[in-house]
Formats: structure tokens, sequence, C-alpha cells
């Protein structure tokens, strides 16, 4: 198998399974440069001053709500109205009425707000540099080619898709709701071949549910996709930190590059299930806030710590890889929020009949928690 041709192609689960560890799973665009006042130390105190005393003028004298994901850098998530993963801030941002919505996270998600949004609001994005590798392996025309090999296949999108994925599905899910939105399309469609995508790695624990509600692998495809900051987290990085941090707890986002290792330890009975978790972005502060370890190993992108550190102030929170930045989340800086909401840029519109499309499975997502 040509490990280049592999990547973004649809295979039989069990086939997918199996080659994961031997496909490049490298991002398919170009990874941005971090920029310099992504990093907390590199703005003065008097222009977080200032940019903060602006940030909050603008939101009260345009009647804007912030939304910032976890990923963000800290002084961006510290002038959000909302932090929160992707499906938070796409609820959040569907029950608001304010007049503007500023987001600072990645196109997919400044998308689905400006497809849920009121006719009286605008949807803004800091930078139109914020995309995403993972979202960047599904294309769409590989969508309509399996639909139409298999009749009657029901295709259900990870959130971290554009809109012209979205429109070819039946349902969107979220790590935060994957579980229940996958069990949720194997019970009502018994027999229907099913197409999970574009991450090969919550591919392969919705393949786990599957085995687990007594169902054959043999309907299931998916995608070899994955995002390349939560594929860069391998077993060796959880290893090395628990035997650095005897009695810790791990946490790991089912993104991660680690997944089906740490699974098959825990399904072995060779990590006890409670000292093992396997949680969404938001999922991770309620596991942390709960576990009765001091330190928890934490494997997805390094900033979740902020918000999850102050959800659970008493605990050590231990990144499983400092590595694992995203540049595309980066992208968005308290300067460029401060600018965006100033000139009311950039403003992200979407293809009218994209959107009536992408509709439904997103609202199945938003409804199915
Ligand atoms: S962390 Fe990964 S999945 Fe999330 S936005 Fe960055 S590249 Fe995409």
């Amino acid at each position: 198998m040509d490990k280049h041709t592999v990547r973004g192609a649809i295979l039989p689960a069990k086939e997918a399974i199996e080659a994961i560890h031997r496909v490049d799973l490298a991002s398919p665009i170009e990874i941005p440069d971090f920029p310099s006042d992504a990093d907390p130390a590199n703005i003065s105190a008097d222009e977080r001053a200032f940019l903060h005393a602006e940030i909050k003028r603008l939101k009260k004298e345009k009647n804007a709500l912030v939304l910032a994901h976890n990923y963000m850098p800290r002084d961006v998530q510290d002038a959000a109205d909302v932090v929160g993963d992707s499906l938070y801030l796409a609820q959040v941002g569907r029950a608001s009425d304010a007049n503007i919505l500023v987001e600072a996270a990645v196109l997919f998600m400044n998308q689905i707000l400006s497809i849920m949004k009121k006719p009286h609001q605008k949807v803004l994005a800091p930078h139109l540099g914020a995309l995403c590798s993972l979202a960047a392996h599904a294309d769409a025309g590989k969508i309509r080619a399996w639909k139409a090999a298999h009749p009657g296949g029901k295709v259900i999108s990870y959130v971290n898709t554009y809109i012209d994925v979205k429109a070819e599905s039946d349902y969107c899910c979220a790590s935060a709701n994957a579980a229940k939105v996958v069990q949720h399309v194997i019970k009502t469609y018994p027999s229907a071949p099913l197409l999970f995508l574009p991450d090969v790695y919550l591919g392969f624990y919705a393949a786990k549910l599957l085995e687990e509600m007594g169902e054959s692998l043999d309907r299931l495809y998916l995608m070899m996709g994955a995002c390349h900051v939560h594929d860069g987290i391998r077993p060796y990085h959880i290893e090395e930190k628990l035997l650095e941090y005897p009695g810790a707890a791990a946490v790991i986002h089912p993104e991660c590059g680690c997944t089906s290792a740490c699974m098959t330890k825990v399904r072995e009975g060779k990590v006890a299930a409670d000292m093992m978790q396997f949680r969404s972005t938001q999922g991770m502060v309620k596991f942390v806030k709960e576990s009765p370890a001091q330190v928890i190993i934490m494997a997805t992108e390094v900033d979740n710590a902020y918000p999850v550190s102050k959800a659970a102030p008493g605990k050590t929170i231990i990144p499983a890889s400092r590595e694992a930045r995203c540049a595309f989340m980066k992208q968005n800086t308290l300067k460029n929020l401060y600018e965006a909401l100033r000139d009311e840029k950039y403003v992200i519109t979407v293809d009218p009949k994209l959107a009536k499309r992408a509709r439904k499975p997103i609202e199945r997502m938003l409804d199915i928690v």
C-alpha cells in the first residue's frame, strides 16, 4: 500500500484500523507559523490592559458576544464571554440574540455560526488563516462516490468539516456527543452501511462502540484523516508521563494518535478504566474535577490546560506533549480580536444552498446531547 495515496481514502473499518499506523496522516495543508503575540509573554502589560478595555467597551457598544475555543491563547480566552469546545460554542451561538458573534476559533466553527445565525446577526472571525488540518482531509467528492457505491448508506461527519462536507452528511457529531450520535445512527439504521469521517482515531472509537453493541464492523467505513496536533500525541508520551508521575490519571482526547493503543490497554485490563479515560475537550473538565487523582496527564492541545485548571484549581494538569499546539487556532490573538470588533471584520458568509443542506446534520448534532 502506498501510504501517500491512502491518506484521505475511505476504507472498510477493519482495513482502516489495521492501516492506522502505516499511513502518513500529516496535514494536507500548509501549517502557518505561530504569531509572536500568541505567546502572552510577548504582549506588554500596557498593551494588554488597553486591548482588554477596548474589547470590553466595543462588546457593550455593539451588542457583541465573544466566543473563544479552549485552544485559544490565554489572553483571548480571558477576553471572551464564553469559552468552550466546538459543540458548546455552537449551542451558545445558536441561542444568542447578540447583534455580532465574534468567534475566535477556526473556520469550520465560524461556518456553523453563520449557518445557524438569526437574520439580524453578523458572524466575525478575527483571522481567516485559522483553518484545520483535520477538516482539510475530508473531500465532498469522495463522500458522493461512497454514497453512490453504497445506496442507503448514512454519513456521520465529525464537526471538524467544512460546509460542503456537512451538506453531504446525514449527521454531524462533536467529540462531546460522538458516542451518542453513533449509537443513535446504529440503532436507527440497523442494516445501513455507515461512513464515519474524517478522523480515523475517532472512527476507531466508533468501531469499538459498534462492537460493544454486538454489531459487526462489516458495515462501517472510515476515512483516513487525522488532526496533525492530536496525531502527534503517541502512546510513548502517555507511558513516559505515567512513569514520571506515579499515581497520576490520564485523560485522552479520542482524536489522539495514542487513542487506539491506550483504549486497547484499558480493554485488556492493563490500566484501570477510572485512571485512563477518553473524553472530549469539554468532558476533560468534568473528569479532572471528579477524579480522585491529584495529578492528571492531559492528552490534547496544550492550552486546554488553562480552562481545565481554572475549573479545577486544586489539581495539577500535565500536558502529555508540550508540542501539541495548534498553529491554526493560534492565528487568533488579542490584537486581531480587538481589530475584528473595531472594524467588524472578517464577516463569515456561506453559500445559501449548501447552508440549507448542512443545517439538518448540524441541528441533529446540537440536539443529540
Ligand atoms: S487542534 Fe487539530 S482538529 Fe483542532 S483546529 Fe487544530 S488542526 Fe483542527
